[in-house]
């Protein structure tokens, strides 16, 4: 295939997995003690260092930076969610076509979803140079913070499905508690209301 077949299908991929996604977020969940990142750091990295230990004094050793996609960490979580959706979305895709998991079908987060880098000091740490990073995706409705894109998975592949829509409930460790596991890799988006998904599932080498 040309690489202009190559983005044509990416494009129409991208297109339809778009529209296959409804959104349960919630901006009023994301953090509100919230600073922007300065993106012209160098390319290794996008955490200033001495505006992160002003800001930490300031805040009195607590805050938290946007990670939109164009940041190392965020693009980096975006692309760990979009390798893990791959085999739910094609059955036997890291054998049958390795390439394609390559391909960043998701190149956001569903709307009202943001990723946010929380920035804390321990006491031990005060008044040093040393900070704890954690990024955290905020968005669920019930105020809940993923903490990994393995964590956020199960409720992607739910918002894909149709969410609520579906008629099916959420499996992820914050809609159900009791039942908390990640659904069955090529079962879960089979069997969806108005063959939506047969578009995806039906590509063929
Ligand atoms: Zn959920």
């Amino acid at each position: 295939m040309s690489s202009e077949d190559d983005k044509l299908m990416e494009a129409s991929l991208r297109e339809a997995t778009k529209n296959m996604l409804i959104s349960d977020g919630v901006s009023s969940t994301h953090p509100v003690k919230c600073y922007e990142l300065d993106l012209n750091m160098g390319k290794s990295q996008d955490i200033d260092n001495s505006r992160t230990l002003d800001l930490l004094k300031e805040t009195k050793g607590s805050f938290y930076y946007r990670l939109t996609t164009n940041t190392i960490r965020g693009s980096s979580w975006l692309k760990k969610l979009n390798q893990a959706v791959w085999p739910y979305l094609v059955p036997e895709i890291e054998q049958v076509f390795p390439e394609l998991t390559k391909i960043i079908l998701f190149e956001d987060f569903p709307k009202n979803y943001g990723l946010y880098l929380h920035i804390t000091q321990k006491k031990e740490q005060l008044n040093t140079n040393k900070f704890r990073t954690d990024a955290y995706l905020f968005g669920h409705p019930q105020k809940k913070k993923f903490r990994s894109p393995n964590e956020f998975l199960p409720h992607f592949l739910w918002l894909l499905a149709g969410g609520t829509e579906s008629g099916s409930e959420c499996f992820c460790q914050y809609c159900n508690s009791k039942n908390s596991r990640t659904p069955k890799r090529n079962a879960t988006l089979i069997n969806t209301p108005k063959g939506k998904k047969a578009k995806i599932l039906n590509l063929s080498p």
